[in-house]
């Protein structure tokens, strides 16, 4: 039996400290069933005093007003742990999460690093001030750090939703209030250890693991500046419109329903691997950016049904610890039954399950689902429109490019994609003409170095990259006297 990993206090404000309440979230485990973590559960009260904490750093403490320089010598301080730690980091979050060893390791913990790292570059090229010449005279433009931010996140790629968050936040100069998911507080307050241990002053981070009820009051606390929040589109709307009473600003990162656009000439051997890696292999499909509409060409569509069948069913679903396993379990039981909801919808629908389909012979316990693909499936089905999170893939036939870049496009959401040709020009144009923050052309790639967000419902604003960190500044104008004036 696995040991229970327990926390008996929050971190607030950088000291660890007893909860308000005497509330705690069990971390149950998606193998076992068990449970293997225990922390507190925050109140509102212990916002309240991470607020206050922030607040008081912010408006007085040292760290905004230090350079970028000196910021990112800590924050490089935070990346360099990260990066010497990251297998312990990967084992932590599959235990929570169920998140295979495999994906776990690359995709959630060397992720994290990556943003770090590339959030650190991005600052060592900014600059604090520009003086231009403006309209009337000599201008001063500043960039300011945005204030006290409250970053909230999801519990599927939790470390590297908070990195994504944390690095820019932490080198811009603002202080940060992490509200990570219930089911993934774990590797938060670990993190929590190694920031205070790479020299973040007080008041500047605070790690409070709790529910929507102290998640919303947090939102609504008229000390935060800014609320960067990753999830599901629900909550995205709830949050923007409690984030609106004060205009405290926010950024949302929600959810896709990603289009795979498989065009007439795509080589099969390229295509095929690429869209297993970008959905079931992709965090067993818990993955916002995942490719879960596949359209091929009606001239092809019998020849990627076969190959894409065979690919997705015989991936190896099991244990997430067992480095042999690409698909893992779902995250909880609600996840499981939503997947199970979905693949029962897709059949009264009339789409053709052409592998998968249920829960796998012989594993009852934990939460597996297995790997699915539909065949006929039309646009305007629910499994083709509303994101189920999990291995369940959608396959849909089209006549014409025109015809599959409009698929693509109707769609309330737009936030990865993919296109496949061997004409890596004609693959570039239509990656043009899709309505999506992301998109590859002959894979499936999130780059950390380059901006990431969604359009329509996929969210608001971007992060990663130079963009993700100048989304926690504030710009200022200085107009200075004209030189004749002085
Ligand atoms: P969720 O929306 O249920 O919860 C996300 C976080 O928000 C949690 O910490 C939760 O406690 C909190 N929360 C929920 N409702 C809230 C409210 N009304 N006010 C304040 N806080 C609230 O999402 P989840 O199930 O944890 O994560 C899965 C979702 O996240 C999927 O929709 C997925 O697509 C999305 N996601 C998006 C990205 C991205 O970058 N675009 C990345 C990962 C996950």
């Amino acid at each position: 039996m696995t040991d229970v990993v327990v926390y008996e206090k929050l971190f607030i404000g950088g000291r660890w400290t007893g909860p308000a309440g005497p509330e705690a979230i069990e971390v149950v485990s998606p193998v076992t069933e068990q449970v293997v973590g225990r922390v507190p559960h925050a109140a509102p009260a212990d916002v309240d005093a991470a607020v206050a904490a922030a607040r008081e750093a912010f408006d007085h403490g040292p760290w905004p007003r230090m350079s970028i320089t000196e910021r990112a010598e800590v924050v490089l301080r935070i990346k360099d742990a990260l990066a010497a730690r990251h297998v312990e980091l990967a084992e932590l979050v599959t235990l929570q999460n169920g998140s295979p060893m495999l994906f776990s390791v690359r995709g959630q913990a060397l992720s994290a690093v990556g943003v770090f790292a590339t959030a650190l570059d991005a600052a060592t090229k900014l600059t604090e001030e520009d003086r231009r010449q403006g309209t009337g005279g000599p201008v001063l433009v500043r960039r300011e750090p945005l204030g006290v931010v409250a970053a909230i996140t999801p519990w599927n790629v939790p470390q590297l939703t908070i990195a994504a968050k944390l690095a820019p936040a932490l080198l811009a100069g603002c202080t940060v209030i992490l509200k990570p998911s219930p089911e993934t507080p774990l590797d938060a307050l670990w993190l929590a250890d190694l920031c205070a241990e790479a020299g973040l002053p007080p008041g500047v981070l605070s790690v409070l693991p709790a529910g929507r009820e102290t998640s919303a009051h947090l939102v609504a606390h008229p000390g935060i500046d800014k609320v960067a929040f990753t999830g599901s589109v629900d909550a995205g709307k709830a949050i923007m419109a409690a984030a609106a009473a004060n205009l405290t600003r926010v950024s949302l990162e929600l959810g896709g329903k990603s289009a795979a656009i498989v065009l007439d000439d795509a080589d099969l051997s390229v295509a095929v691997p690429a869209i297993v890696g970008g959905t079931c292999a992709a965090n067993s499909g818990q993955a916002c950016i995942a490719l879960t509409r596949v359209l091929v060409p009606a001239g092809r569509y019998d020849e990627f049904a076969a190959a894409l069948s065979a690919a997705l069913g015989g991936l190896a679903v099991g244990d997430p610890a067992d480095p042999a396993t690409v698909v893992g379990p779902m995250v909880s039981e609600r996840q499981r039954d939503r997947n199970l909801e979905y693949i029962r919808i897709g059949r009264e629908e009339g789409a053709a399950v052409l592998t998968g389909g249920g829960v796998p012979a012989g594993m009852e316990t934990g939460w597996y689902v297995e790997p699915t693909l539909f065949g006929e499936v039309t646009n305007d089905m629910r499994i083709a429109r509303e994101e189920i999170f999990g291995p369940v893939v959608c396959l849909i036939r089209y006549g014409t490019e025109d015809e599959a870049i409009a698929i693509a496009n109707d769609s309330d959401y737009g936030l990865s994609g993919a296109v496949f040709t061997a004409d890596a020009e004609r693959g570039t144009e239509v990656a043009r003409k899709v309505r999506t923050g992301t998109i590859t052309v002959n894979g499936f790639r999130l780059d950390l170095a380059a901006p990431f967000g969604g359009y329509k419902q996929s969210g608001i604003g971007r992060e990663l990259g130079p963009e993700g960190l100048d989304a926690y500044f504030e710009y200022k104008t200085v107009n200075l006297p004209s030189p004749a004036r002085t």
